[in-house]
């Protein structure tokens, strides 16, 4: 090696080397995995002293002292205005993809950390895991425009609590344990509301407007009002005062959110002083994961153009839930929001990973095949898909070079995609890993590979959504 590429006797992944205060902290590649190398006096991290410097692992304790001296490495707001993304990564090896893509679109925020408790619980990791694997691949990649930490899908206030208290930026609050999902004909809303709501026709602009009939009023309050209460007093308790950005989610529900719907929410939650940034309702059609949308494009079209004007009127952005892979549905988003919306992607991130192991290790992919077969029934338990085994092709009758392949297939795209938490957490008898410790392996050495695959994947949900 050159002398000129080395400090210390490393090689520092270039975009990773910083300095504070006559310091050089940077990251290298060991045997052991990247470390922090810190020259000069010791600003905080906790590592090994060696001649001159330090070197530390990059543990929980030592992302919190990147992110106390290097700010950027720390998340922050940045949803309420313009176009924003949020990236899962279920694995924590996604950033330096995403982060390649998000800097050919710079106006798009990226939501890097993004996590629901269902996928911690499927992953066995922690939102501080979640959050230090960002800090740490934006450290190392030179990333210095910002990013947002969202606790996904928080159901009840210790969730809440537990991602405020790991420096989460958003917090996407799920109301649908209090969305009601039956519906009683003559139910009557409080004399209140129906002075609020009947009888006027609602403008929203560009000539569209709203008008409730009673029927329809009675059926959103009885379905909402119990939610509008409790997003209320989670917003009281957590929310208000703080530098939070606050998502709504209405879309985990078994009926898709009507235009009226959103609008009675939204009026109400405005009325009673919440204050949002975003909003996600269950738009019409399917938004199954990892697949394109299924369901009557047109339809969709004049309904999220609704949508849309409700968002805009109230002063908040339509948030896209299950946003992976919706390509044909993309360009609505993007026209009817002026490029002002929030979209979640995050297993089409593992399946690029799945991806990767088809292309470089045939043999591991059909393991994991044959075992996400064998196991797919107590997937279907967390999510919802419409998968006909039936149509994926027998393994034995496909070459290895055409694997690959069966990641353009619906069917075996969803079979890889839900049952992530059973492959990740398979274990030998002996008490071991099964698939999780070769998989790792893998997408360390085909690193470069894996962020080329998610920059082009990535990339391509935002050049469809802002055309
Ligand atoms: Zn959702």
């Amino acid at each position: 090696m050159h002398n000129t590429n080395t400090l210390c006797g490393y090689i520092p992944y270039p975009a990773s080397l910083h300095h504070l205060d006559g310091r050089d902290i940077f990251i290298t590649k060991t045997n052991e995995g990247d470390k922090l190398i810190i020259t000069g006096e010791n600003p905080g991290f906790v590592g090994e002293k060696e001649d001159g410097h330090l070197v530390a692992d990059l543990t929980h304790e030592n992302a919190l002292s990147l992110r106390r001296l290097f700010p950027f490495t720390a998340p922050r707001t940045g949803l309420k205005r313009g176009c924003s993304m949020g990236v899962g990564d279920r694995l924590g090896i996604a950033t330096t993809g995403h982060l390649r893509a998000f800097s050919r679109f710079p106006n798009i925020f990226p939501v890097f950390a993004q996590q629901s408790i269902r996928e911690l619980t499927l992953t066995g990791r922690s939102f501080d895991d979640v959050l230090d694997c960002v800090t740490f691949a934006v450290f190392r990649e030179g990333y210095e425009s910002g990013f947002g930490a969202d606790g996904d899908h928080l159901k009840k206030p210790e969730e809440i609590a537990y991602a405020l208290r790991s420096g989460y930026s958003m917090i996407t609050l799920d109301s649908s344990e209090h969305i009601r999902g039956d519906f009683p004909d003559d139910y009557v809303p409080a004399k209140e509301t129906q002075t609020r709501y009947l009888g006027s026709a609602f403008d929203l602009g560009d000539g569209l407007s709203l008008e409730f009939a009673a029927a329809d009023l009675g059926r959103a309050a009885y379905i909402y009002d119990e939610a509008i209460r409790f997003i209320m007093d989670m917003h009281e308790q957590f929310i208000k005062g703080r530098d939070v950005d606050f998502e709504i989610s209405i879309d985990e529900t078994m009926t898709p959110t009507t235009p009226l719907e959103h609008y009675y929410v939204a009026s109400e939650l405005t009325r009673l002083d919440v204050r949002f940034a975003s909003l996600a309702p269950r738009f019409c059609g399917e938004f199954q994961k990892g697949i394109d949308y299924i369901g009557d494009i047109a339809q969709f079209d004049k309904e999220l153009m609704t949508h849309a004007a409700i968002a805009k009127k109230f002063g908040y952005k339509l948030s896209v839930h299950s946003g992976s892979d919706k390509f044909s549905v993309f360009p609505s988003v993007g026209k009817h929001t002026d490029g002002e919306f929030h979209l979640k992607t995050a297993g089409t991130n593992w399946l690029e990973a799945v991806r990767l192991i088809a292309q470089k290790a045939p043999a591991l992919y059909r393991r994991l095949h044959e075992y996400a077969l064998s196991h797919f029934s107590e997937a279907t338990k967390y999510y919802h898909v419409t998968t006909n085994l039936d149509k994926i092709p027998e393994l034995s009758a496909v070459a290895d070079g055409d694997l690959p392949m069966l990641m353009e297939m619906n069917d075996a795209r969803q079979l890889m995609h839900i049952t992530y938490g059973i492959l990740l957490t398979a274990k030998k008898e002996d008490g071991t890993f099964l698939f999780r410790d070769d998989l790792y392996t893998l997408w360390a050495e085909y690193a470069e590979d894996y962020a080329q695959l998610l920059d082009h994947h990535i990339g391509r949900h935002m050049s469809t959504l802002l055309g």
